[in-house]
């Protein structure tokens, strides 16, 4: 492939476990990607190293001090990256017309802004970041679809589901003969110990996770199967699936990915070692298939591959997010606040593991009935005042 063929790579969030990942794979390539710009909120260490070895035109940092500092260390290095930072510059690397795909891997409501401003540039959007899609939901479709966007997914279940679903798939599973979708769930960390204990588990204990190294937000999130949940409104958004054919097993050895259920009885599924870089690659190189890194399955030696169903009274997150998919309007955005709050006071130990989904209830209860959010401002207007219930809720 020639130099000027070669894709121009904005990643958002790379400093994290998806960031790191997708630079583990653009580096493996180097004749199809170049990295444009990289982004990190305050690991400027991380960044900069990042940024002495895939040189990217544009590095974007949280702070105008930590933007100093990354400048300067640049410039000592003879490195011609231009340093920017804030929300505003995450949009603008988003967009850019120099950049024509972006990994969305910032993590939680902060990644909305960019991820939507690189759906409204008509970009190929590799969107690891669920909570933008479930927090905006029809806002960001419509952004992907009245601009030409491709969204691809990232989240290892919605690439499994968007691998077995037919080539020409539109968002109407009942013109495919499609009778369900069906997540797999690895159970987390807990999905064996006694219930009266779960409150007593600790952060170390939560992040720590049977199969998947991850940042700290999503390993909390599959602890309590919130992280389920969120990706079945994720799924809902995506393939057009109403809630009621989207159904979740759990699958402790993470092989199956996700599987697609047809009217005729045949079940598709994808397998593979679970390993981010495989849906990234995927991602990378759709319509095309790339090497990810990623060792090829023994199924042999896997041996054994179990399914049981989520019990929800070890898993209330599940449920509650899809009672507030259900519920439309703005719940899953209130869902998905109230969850961010609880889980970093559960991570800075003044939450009990246990009143994570007590405390996304009581957010619920008191949303119930509000309206719908139709534009970014509304979307984080209504965030925030989730975020602020759940706040009181936790410190009252
Ligand atoms: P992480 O915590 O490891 O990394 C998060 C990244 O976002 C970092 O680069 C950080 O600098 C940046 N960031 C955090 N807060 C920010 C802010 N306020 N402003 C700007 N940048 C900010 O998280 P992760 O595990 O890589 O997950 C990233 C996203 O991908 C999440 O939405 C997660 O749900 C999703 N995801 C992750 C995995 C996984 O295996 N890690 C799998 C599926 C989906
Ligand atoms: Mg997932």
């Amino acid at each position: 492939m020639k130099n000027a063929a070669k894709q121009q790579i904005t990643v958002l969030g790379s400093t994290g476990s998806i960031g790191v990942s997708t630079l583990d794979v653009i580096a493996r390539h180097p004749e199809r990607y170049t990295v444009y710009a990289l982004t990190a909120n305050s690991r400027i260490d991380g960044i900069l190293l990042q940024c002495e070895r895939f040189k990217p035109e544009v590095a974007v940092v949280g702070t105008a001090e930590a933007a100093q500092v990354l400048q300067s260390a640049l410039r000592q290095k003879g490195l011609a990256t231009e340093v920017l930072y804030g929300e505003d510059a995450l949009c603008q690397v988003a967009g850019a017309p120099r950049t024509d795909t972006v990994m969305a891997a910032i993590v939680g409501s902060a990644g909305l802004a960019p991820a939507l401003a690189a759906a409204n540039a008509g970009k190929k959007v590799l969107l690891a970041n669920k909570e933008a899609l479930v927090m905006s939901g029809q806002l960001f479709i419509d952004a992907v679809h009245q601009n030409g966007a491709t969204l691809l997914p990232i989240d290892s279940e919605h690439n499994a589901i968007f691998q077995c679903l037919p080539p020409t798939y539109m968002r109407s599973p009942e013109h495919y003969g499609i009778e369900k979708i069906t997540l797999t769930a690895s159970g987390g960390p807990f999905l064996t110990l006694d219930l009266n204990l779960l409150d007593s588990v600790t952060p170390e204990q939560a992040i720590k996770h049977p199969k998947w190294v991850m940042g700290r937000k999503i390993s909390v999130d599959s602890a309590t199967m919130m992280n389920k949940g969120l990706e079945v409104i994720e799924a809902h958004w995506l393939f057009g699936m109403p809630s009621g054919q989207i159904d979740v097993v759990i699958h402790p050895q993470s092989i199956i990915h996700s599987m697609v259920s047809f009217l005729d009885g045949s079940v598709v599924a994808q397998m593979s070692y679970p390993d981010m870089r495989l849906p990234i690659a995927y991602a990378l190189a759709y319509p095309e298939r790339i090497s990810s890194g990623v060792a090829p399955l023994d199924l042999a030696k896997v041996g054994l591959l179990q399914f049981e169903s989520p019990d929800y009274r070890r898993f209330p997150c599940l449920r509650l997010a899809y009672e507030a998919l259900d519920a439309g309007g703005i719940m899953p955005i209130a869902l998905n606040a109230a969850n961010e709050i609880a889980v970093a006071a559960f991570l800075e130990q003044h939450l009990g593991f246990a009143r994570i989904s007590e405390v996304v209830e009581r957010v619920l209860d008191k949303s119930a009935g509000k309206s719908t959010a139709t534009d970014l401002e509304s979307v984080l207007q209504h965030d925030n005042r989730a975020r602020e219930l759940a706040k009181s809720l936790i410190f009252p």
